[in-house]
């Protein structure tokens, strides 16, 4: 997923490393200037990938109905969140792309992915650089972890995560699901006077960065759903 780029030149390239490396899902959050002349010329022999570019309005729309999101950054940012290398990105990947639907997200040429996106995403992974001088061009980061996953698909790494996973007994959350939890809660928070959105101090982040560790299940999700909805019963019923 490439979040409002504004060259199409760039949708072009990323769609051409894509596709040497075997990978055929491109989705643009917001694109500036697409469809476009210059993405063809420069997707090469990838137009199908052009082509077939689904195109959301928002990045919470594009990853409604994924389970596992990357979000990709060139420097680190001011709450720490769960961090993945280029390599472990691939390694996890593999392990779950038989059974959940997942999402690596690209950000702006010029100011990368805001910290609304960046709290979208379960992962966060940084290509290892020069410290000096650490921001990619969009499509050569596209390239580096296409080229990892590449590796990883070939290699079918055999790491513990594979099998723990393949023995889950129930899907992960997606995106959507997870979002209805996080205002559901946001709301009970709201009305047992826990949480003061006037004054939210970074309660909300820390939920979000608590329930991304996890990666919550959806019958796990259902149980906290119902919880929350019997604190709202109990609450209307003391009204009374
Ligand atoms: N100044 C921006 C850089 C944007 S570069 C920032 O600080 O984030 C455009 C995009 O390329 C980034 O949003 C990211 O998706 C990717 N990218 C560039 N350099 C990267 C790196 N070292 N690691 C991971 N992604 C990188």
């Amino acid at each position: 997923m490439l979040v409002n780029t504004s060259h199409p030149g760039n949708i072009g390239a990323s769609a051409r490393a894509m596709k040497n490396m075997g990978l055929s899902n491109l989705a643009l959050v917001d694109p500036e200037d697409f469809p476009s002349g210059v993405a063809v010329g420069r997707a090469a022999s990838a137009i199908d990938i052009i082509e077939s570019a689904q195109i959301f309005d928002s990045l919470e729309a594009a990853i409604a109905d994924c389970s596992l999101v990357i979000g990709t950054s060139a420097r680190s940012r001011k709450i720490p969140w769960p961090m993945l290398s280029p390599e472990q990105t691939a390694a996890k990947v593999l392990a779950e792309i038989d059974r959940n639907k997942v999402a690596l997200v690209f950000g702006r040429e010029d100011a990368g992915l805001n910290n609304d996106e960046l709290q979208l995403c379960h992962y966060h992974v940084q290509i290892p650089t020069n410290e000096n001088y650490s921001s990619l061009n969009l499509a050569a980061a596209v390239m580096v972890i296409s080229y990892e996953l590449r590796k990883a698909f070939a290699a079918e790494s055999d790491n513990s995560e594979v099998k723990e996973d393949g023995f889950w007994d129930q899907e992960k959350a997606t995106g959507e699901q997870v979002e209805h939890f996080y205002n559901h809660l946001e709301r009970v928070m709201v009305a047992i006077d826990f949480h003061d959105p006037e004054n939210p101090r970074q309660l909300m982040q820390r939920m979000r960065r608590l329930f991304s560790r996890i990666r919550i299940d959806v019958m796990e999700m259902n149980i906290l759903r119902g919880i929350l909805t019997n604190i709202e019963l109990r609450i209307k019923n003391k009204q009374k």
